[in-house]
């Protein structure tokens, strides 16, 4: 093949990169371009989002790669179901190359782009790159998808050592890119304001170079993984969500470290990256689940939550210290702890018995690595209603979760600073102590901090009894 298009999209990089290499190796020349996608930027109505930061800094790294190959990255705004056959009109591209994504709207419009460009004779190469396995390829023994995890995980790891646990690496040979000069380019060019988004700071600086950095770094923390994942204030999980999720990293560069030993740390590591690939199977395989819930008995829920609960909750302002402690930090810096997750999503549907779905769209305006795969499996896990969810009656107590896993108050004094007086035994329910010890924290409930909007024990009763109404 004379020239190639390589289609970047949640891929950032240059590395092992599936499409990007079998690119490079089949044709004489090949050009890397990104649409800045309307349809997904109309739909952020923030326009000062850190995420589009990450964007920019990943995408202006890629460009001083390819500048170094006398290339440059071309990108277009607007739809890609347009922009990808100009493309190919325009650079006279004989085949287009991209890695699959899952999501429903991706689907779609990969799909719809395939069609007009298979009518114009023009080849289409698509790439498994963004999970390790794609649905067809893990089964039970009748054939169809796992919807437990447990032997989801242990099927994935047969096939993986039936592999001998080849983990393969996709070279890309720069020098065969197509020399371009490009005056629109990411550097030189003014995209943001072009894509009417403003300059934001973010709490992460994207691209791989930062991302290879902290997986790196990880690797000190590794070892006790299994331990101190569940502990917010110990910061030892890898944090590279949003890295992935931009695809800075490939999934195979972190399953190459899950494998480097084999204990407890690592393994539990490993276990993680395979929920990734199995929420991606069950948003690929059920679509559905995107709006609904997976279990449809669930669909039947009469939420008895408020509107002026959701927004505590959204403000950080429960009354519930280590729940508001971790809705600041959300907020603040688009990051949550994966046990807070799980605490503010139990605790918005359980305690508050407010719609997983609002929760869900919180979530994805504020977090930085928000997928929506990840995060629809996330929610919907913790509202029972999910594929392999945690039993209905399962309801975290906020309490006991904030005693176990923040039990010297450390993260909850970080993020509601108005608390931090108080002991480690206190912290935990501000709300029980006596006036003199309020007065001694110099932190008032009910003006300084909230009282609880709710009554756990009571609203308990009430999340079993609007659960039962459906079963
Ligand atoms: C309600 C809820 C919403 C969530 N929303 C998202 C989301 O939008 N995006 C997202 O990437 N993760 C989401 N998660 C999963 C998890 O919380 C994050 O992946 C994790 O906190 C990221 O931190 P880390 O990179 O330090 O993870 P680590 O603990 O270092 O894990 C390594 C990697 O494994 C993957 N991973 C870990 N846990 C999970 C999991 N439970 N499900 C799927 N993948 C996982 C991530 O890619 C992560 O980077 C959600 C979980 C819950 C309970």
């Amino acid at each position: 093949m004379k020239r190639a298009l390589c289609w970047v999209r949640r891929d950032l990089r240059l590395h092992d990169h599936f499409a990007l290499s079998e690119a490079l190796k089949n044709a004489d020349e090949t050009i890397v371009a990104f649409i800045f996608d309307e349809l997904i930027l109309e739909k952020l109505h923030n326009k000062n989002d850190p995420r589009v930061s990450i964007i920019m800094d990943s995408l202006r790294e890629m460009e001083t790669q390819l500048q170094k190959y006398s290339s440059s990255l071309i990108v277009r705004f607007g739809n890609p179901v347009e922009e990808i056959p100009k493309l190919i009109a325009e650079y006279k591209i004989d085949g287009l190359f991209f890695n699959r994504d899952y999501e429903p709207y991706a689907k779609k419009r990969d799909s719809e782009i395939e069609q007009i460009l298979l009518a114009q004779k023009k080849a289409v190469y698509t790439f498994k790159d963004h999970v390790f396995f794609e649905k067809n390829e893990i089964l039970n023994g009748s054939g169809e998808i796992y919807k437990v995890f447990t032997p989801y995980k242990n099927k994935w790891l047969e096939t993986f050592r039936a592999q001998e646990e080849f983990i393969p690496e996709y070279k890309c040979n720069l020098k065969k890119l197509y020399p371009i000069k490009n005056s629109k380019n990411i550097i030189d060019h003014d995209w943001l304001h072009e894509i009417a988004f403003l300059e934001t700071p973010c709490v992460l600086t994207g691209g791989s170079k930062e991302a290879l950095k902290r997986l790196n770094t990880f690797r000190e923390f590794i070892e006790n993984y299994k331990e101190a994942r569940d502990v917010p204030a110990l910061e030892q999980t890898s944090n590279l969500s949003s890295y992935i999720r931009m695809g800075n990293l490939s999934v195979r560069d972190m399953i190459r470290l899950a494998v480097e030993k084999r204990n407890s740390g690592y393994e539990t590591w490993l276990s993680e990256i395979i929920w990734r690939d199995f929420y991606q199977v069950i948003l690929d395989a059920y679509p559905r689940v995107d709006k609904h819930c997976f279990r449809p008995e669930y669909d039947n829920i009469k939420w008895l939550g408020s509107k002026k609960d959701f927004q505590a909750w959204c403000d950080g302002q429960t009354g519930y210290p280590l729940v508001d402690a971790a809705m600041r930090c959300l907020n603040t810096t688009g990051m949550m702890h994966n046990r807070l997750r799980m605490v503010v999503a139990s605790f918005l549907t359980k305690t508050l018995l407010i719609d997983w779905r609002l929760g869900e769209r919180y979530f994805a305006e504020k977090l930085l690595d928000y997928d929506m795969a990840a995060n629809n499996g996330g929610w919907q896990w913790s509202a029972s209603t999910g594929v392999d969810a945690q039993p209905y009656f399962r309801i975290f107590n906020p309490y006991n979760q904030s005693e176990k896993f923040d039990p010297e108050g450390i993260y909850i004094r970080q993020w509601c600073p108005e608390l931090s007086r108080f002991s480690n035994k206190t912290i935990h329910s501000p709300h029980d102590t006596e006036i003199f010890e309020q007065v001694e924290a110099k932190c008032f409930v009910g003006k300084d901090y909230p009282a609880p909007i709710v009554g756990y024990k009571q609203q308990r009763d009430r999340a079993l009894a609007m659960y039962k109404a459906v079963k």
